[in-house]
């Protein structure tokens, strides 16, 4: 089956090269991210697309979602999305959009943003994944929108799937799936307890997290960074595992010591004495 790359003409830091549009299939065929709204791009999505029947998003950034319009109005095909712009179909997770011999199946993978969708081919094991895996270097997670728990949960659902190939929406195509997979689960591991040991250390904010952590990468690339290291500190808060306090307007992250519940022994979250089915217990026992 055909599988071809436009590239769009929006490179950067985020970005690498530029986005990638993917036009899967010969006869009828589909288009995954449009990328941005530049005419130029467009026709040559368009030309060679073919007989387009379907225009798919993986999320709503500009750098994947805005050509869309343009591009459904010059061919007539529907556009398909999770958080779908004005006129275009919703989709959910697990549905599955059939064109001539093509079926991709819907693969909700937030983390990347919660609105982001990969698409798989089962039959060729082909996974188009948007933002949530790129070719080169690791995906972007800004918070609020970015959520690095629903992101790690996103990876692995993508690993149960045994993918082949990986066709990312920046960057190379990725012809060792399951290594790719396991290599960005480990990553994210092994930043974790970067953090977790320069907050030991005594370092307080990401900002200072970032030069003890990244010294290796272009000073261009720490504000990005520091973002990243935030979505960890908010995945250790929600685990209980550190907290923040904000103290004449600046917001200071430490470590917190792992308490067990005083009733059962189980990890407790945040500074409780009862863990979680303790003190439900415990509230209906007085009840
Ligand atoms: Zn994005
Ligand atoms: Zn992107």
């Amino acid at each position: 089956m055909r599988i071809l790359r436009v590239l769009a003409p929006n490179p950067g830091i985020r970005e690498l090269e530029g986005t990638n549009t993917w036009i899967v299939g010969d006869g009828p065929s589909i288009a995954i991210d449009p990328g941005p709204d530049d005419a130029g791009h467009l026709r040559e999505v368009a030309r060679e697309a073919g007989h387009l029947a379907a225009i798919l998003l993986t999320h709503d950034h500009p750098d994947h979602a805005p050509g869309a319009a343009a591009l459904a109005v010059a061919t007539g095909a529907p556009v398909y999305a999770a958080r779908p712009p004005e006129g275009a179909k919703r989709l959910t997770d697990g549905q599955r959009i059939v064109v001539g011999d093509v079926v991709l199946t819907a693969i909700a993978t937030p983390g990347h943003t919660l609105d982001h969708i990969a698409y798989f081919d089962e039959r060729h094991r082909s996974l188009f994944t948007g933002d949530s895996v790129l070719g080169r270097g690791t995906s972007v997670i800004d918070p609020p929108e970015g959520d690095l728990t629903s992101y790690l949960r996103s990876l692995r659902r993508m690993r149960e799937l045994s993918p082949s190939v990986i066709y990312p929406g920046h960057g190379p195509v990725v012809l060792d799936a399951p290594g790719k997979l396991e290599e960005y689960v480990q990553h994210r591991a092994a930043r974790e307890e970067q953090v977790l040991a320069a907050l030991a250390s005594g370092v307080r904010t990401p900002e200072e997290i970032v030069p003890a952590i990244y010294g290796d990468h272009p000073a261009d690339l720490h504000p990005l960074a520091a973002r990243s290291v935030l979505a960890h500190l908010l995945k250790l808060e929600n685990e209980g595992r550190a907290e923040r306090r904000t103290t004449a307007g600046a917001v200071r992250w430490t470590l917190l010591e792992p308490r067990t519940c005083v009733r059962c022994g189980r990890p407790v979250k945040g500074r409780g004495l009862l863990c979680g089915p303790c003190s439900l217990a415990v509230l209906q026992e007085s009840g």
